[in-house]
C-alpha cells in the first residue's frame, strides 16, 4: 500500500509544525484561493492550493489531508466529480464544499456525495474559518471509522484492509467493490448497481470486469472464511461471516 497514514495522536496542548492539520484548497479562482490561504494559514494549519480538480485527485493519493476545501465550478472535472471519487476511493478526510451557485439542487448533491458542509460564494472568510475549525475537531474526534466483517478489518481513513491481523492488499477498484458488498451483508448486489457506483472512474466498467473485481476478491477472503456468492444471472453477495451466524 503506497500511502500509510499514522493514527491521529494530535494534541492540542502541543500542537507543533508536525501536528498542524494539512489542509489542501481546491480553487481555480486565483484571488480568492489566495485569501483563503492567508486566512486559514494564520489560522495555524498548514495549506496547499491547487487549482484543478485533476491535480487534486494526484496530491490526495500522495498525502493524506486532514481537511479538503472544495470549489465545484472547476475546469476539467468538478468538485462534484473529485468528491465522488474520492469517497468512492475511501478517503473520510472532511470536505468542505465551495459553490457559486445558489441552488438547492446542488448543495443537496453535494452532501449526497458525502460533502461535511457547504458554503455559497461570496462567504466572509472568519465564517469559513469558524467551519473549517469545527470540521477539524469532528475529524480528529475518532480514529477514524473501522468496518470489521469477521476476521476482515478496514480501515477507512488510512485505507488500510486486514485479514486476521495481517496487512491486506487491495487495487483501488478490489477496495470499491468490497465497500460495496460490506455496506449490504446478505443482501444481493446487482451487476449493474456495481457498474453505477463504479463507472465515474476513467473508463467504462464491463460486467467482465466486475466478475474479475469479485474473483480476486475472493481469492484473497475466502481462505479467512469470508465468502462472495453468485447469485446466478443477477449479482453477487457477500455472506455474513460463519461465526456470527451461529
Ligand atoms: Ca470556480
Amino acid at each position: 500500500m503506497d500511502s500509510i497514514r499514522q493514527a491521529p495522536s494530535r494534541n492540542p496542548a502541543t500542537t507543533g509544525e508536525a501536528n498542524q492539520p494539512h489542509l489542501l484548497i481546491v480553487e481555480d479562482d486565483g484571488s480568492l484561493a489566495a485569501g483563503l490561504a492567508r486566512a486559514l494559514g494564520m489560522e495555524g494549519y498548514k495549506v496547499e492550493h491547487l487549482d484543478t480538480g485533476e491535480k487534486a485527485m494526484e496530491r490526495m493519493a500522495q498525502v493524506d489531508f486532514d481537511l479538503l476545501v472544495l470549489d465545484i465550478g472547476l475546469p476539467g472535472i468538478d468538485g462534484f466529480e473529485v468528491l465522488r471519487r474520492l469517497r468512492l476511493a475511501g478517503h473520510v478526510m472532511p470536505v468542505l464544499v465551495l459553490t457559486a451557485r445558489d441552488a438547492v439542487g446542488d448543495r443537496v448533491h453535494g452532501l449526497d456525495l458525502g460533502a461535511d458542509d457547504y458554503m455559497t460564494k461570496p462567504f466572509a472568510l472568519p465564517e469559513l474559518a469558524a467551519r473549517v475549525r469545527a470540521l477539524i475537531r469532528r475529524g480528529q474526534a475518532g480514529s477514524g471509522p473501522r468496518t470489521t466483517h469477521g476476521p476482515l478489518e478496514l480501515d477507512r481513513a488510512g485505507r488500510r484492509a486486514f485479514l486476521e491481523g495481517a496487512p491486506l492488499e487491495l487495487a483501488a477498484r478490489e477496495w470499491a467493490v468490497l465497500q460495496i458488498l460490506l455496506e449490504k451483508v446478505e443482501k444481493v448486489v446487482s451487476k449493474e448497481s456495481f457498474i453505477e457506483s463504479l463507472t465515474n472512474w476513467d473508463e467504462d466498467l464491463s460486467s467482465n470486469a466486475i466478475e474479475v473485481y469479485i474473483s480476486r476478491l475472493r481469492a484473497k477472503l475466502e481462505p479467512a472464511g469470508i465468502k462472495i456468492r453468485t447469485v446466478r444471472g443477477f449479482g453477487y453477495m457477500l455472506e455474513e461471516y460463519a461465526d456470527r451466524k451461529a
